[in-house]
């Protein structure tokens, strides 16, 4: 599902975030990213959706070649990389409807299948009574809600979040990390990087630790590892 070989990334300053990673993700997994701030957690998300491009190195996501895709095949490749973010990243002029229904209107979906899908992806995280409310009359995690139905509204095969329950509380956390659950229990992967320590060590999954920009520990009922 997914693959990097040897993977680099300095930035221009000259910071060098990643240093030769080299990973497999299965199909199906559902895998932690931790480790302290300024690892490069972010980047190895980052580079999975092409928000930024290695240094040097192969990634494969789903069949692309991510690091050389054109950038006309970003689309397609985005298409099937859903991606949640800490701060949601809605649109703040549109609805709970309306933010799902637009990753469907950019790939040209007929209205009429959107229609349904937005209801059926709204539905199943659990917003359903709340489809017209615009993003500042949601709480966090209800937008966090909306974010999850935005990702997977066109049935990606992968989902990456960074930090999805970042700015939440401790037992909205724990619904949105049910509602990953779930999704993944459906048969999408899941790849997450995450500062929640409880959440981690409960859930006994794949834990992949990065320091310094290489990747120290990879444990598939692993911790978390870290105090913070
Ligand atoms: P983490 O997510 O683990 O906190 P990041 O991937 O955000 O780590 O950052 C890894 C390193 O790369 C840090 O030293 C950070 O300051 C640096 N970095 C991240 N993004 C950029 C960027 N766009 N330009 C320059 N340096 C960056
Ligand atoms: P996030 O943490 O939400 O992934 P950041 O706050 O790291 O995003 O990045 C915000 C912006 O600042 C981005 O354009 C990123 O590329 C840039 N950036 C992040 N870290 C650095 C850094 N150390 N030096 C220069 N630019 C950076």
């Amino acid at each position: 599902m997914i693959e990097m070989h040897d993977v680099w990334k300095t930035y221009g300053n000259g910071v060098s975030a990643l240093r030769g990673i080299s990973v497999k993700i299965n199909r199906g997994e559902f895998v932690y990213v931790v480790g302290p701030s300024g690892a490069g957690k972010s980047t190895f998300i980052k580079l999975m959706y092409r928000e930024e491009k290695p240094t040097k190195g192969t990634i494969f996501v789903n069949g692309f070649n991510v690091d050389r895709l054109k950038d006309r095949k970003i689309p397609y490749m985005r298409r099937q990389t859903g991606v949640v973010f800490q701060d949601f990243k809605l649109l703040p002029q549109l609805t709970a409807y309306e933010n799902v229904a637009f990753a469907m209107e950019v790939i040209g979906t007929p209205s009429k299948k959107m229609k349904t899908r937005v209801k059926e992806v709204l539905e199943l995280v659990g917003l359903g009574e709340k489809s017209k409310h615009f993003p500042n009359q949601l709480s966090g995690g209800e937008q966090q809600r909306v974010a999850v139905a935005r990702a997977l509204v066109n049935s990606p095969a992968v989902i990456i979040a960074d930090e999805p329950t970042g700015n939440l509380d401790p037992e909205t956390s724990w619904e949105i990390m049910n509602l990953f659950n779930k999704i993944n229990d459906q048969g999408t992967t899941v790849v997450m990087a995450t500062h929640n320590k409880d959440i981690v060590n409960t859930m006994k999954r794949r834990v992949i630790a990065i320091e310094g920009g290489q990747i120290v520990r990879d444990e598939q009922r692993g911790v978390y590892g870290y105090d913070d």
